[in-house]
């Protein structure tokens, strides 16, 4: 896919004006100026787009709009801005500007249903504090308790959505393991035989 877009306004409304692409789509400008990694996801599909942003006058033109289908290459791009500590898509879910459903909540734990759920319970449990944990392999040894929190918040979730019988919790962690957003999280999946190995 190859666009043009002209825009007049800073970055939040390049924001704005990307998100009225579609209502079922959320993105998330992922890193500074001049190139901006968004994640944009509608359901059932997931694409990231780089976007390179020209600075002309007071006008910001956009161009070259390159989406990235395959999941791999999405995954690869989500990681190259993974540490320059700019919010996700999680941050808004948290601070409630975007809507979610949430499953289960308290002071520490966060947990909400999956936007493009793969089983017919999908639900992402999130630490409120991202702290250094974009992702699992970020971990260091303070963090021990609050991966206790999300792993016991995710028992309760599986207890809550009546799949306590037969669940599946997954951590998918960096661009190998395709993890597409850096605010880390636990999968929690359940509803359905799930099949082994995972692909
Ligand atoms: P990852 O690929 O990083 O392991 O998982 C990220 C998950 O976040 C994906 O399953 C994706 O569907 C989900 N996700 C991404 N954006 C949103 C959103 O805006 N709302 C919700 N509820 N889930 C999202």
């Amino acid at each position: 896919m190859t666009s043009q877009w002209s825009l007049v306004s800073p970055s939040t409304a390049l924001y704005q004006n990307f998100k009225s692409l579609s209502p079922e789509s959320t993105f998330s400008p992922s890193s500074s100026l001049p190139q901006i990694v968004f994640q944009l996801k509608t359901i059932g599909k997931e694409r990231s787009v780089v976007i390179q942003v020209m600075e002309n006058d007071l006008n910001l033109v956009l161009s070259s709009v390159s989406a990235i289908s395959d999941e791999e290459a999405a995954a690869r791009a989500a990681a190259v801005s993974a540490d320059s500590g700019a919010p996700t898509i999680f941050d808004k879910i948290i601070s409630k500007e975007i809507p979610s459903t949430i499953v289960y909540e308290d002071e520490a734990v966060l947990a909400f249903r999956d936007i493009s759920p793969q089983a017919p319970v999908h639900v992402l449990v999130i630490p409120k504090l991202r702290d250094v944990l974009t992702e699992l392999g970020k971990a260091e040894k303070r963090h021990e308790e609050i991966l206790g929190r999300l792993l016991y918040a995710a028992k309760i979730v599986a207890e809550k959505e009546g799949i306590i019988d037969g669940f599946r919790v997954v951590v998918n962690s960096g661009p190998s393991a395709c993890q597409s957003v850096y605010h880390l999280h636990l999968h929690v999946l359940g509803g359905r035989q799930m099949k082994w190995p995972p692909g």
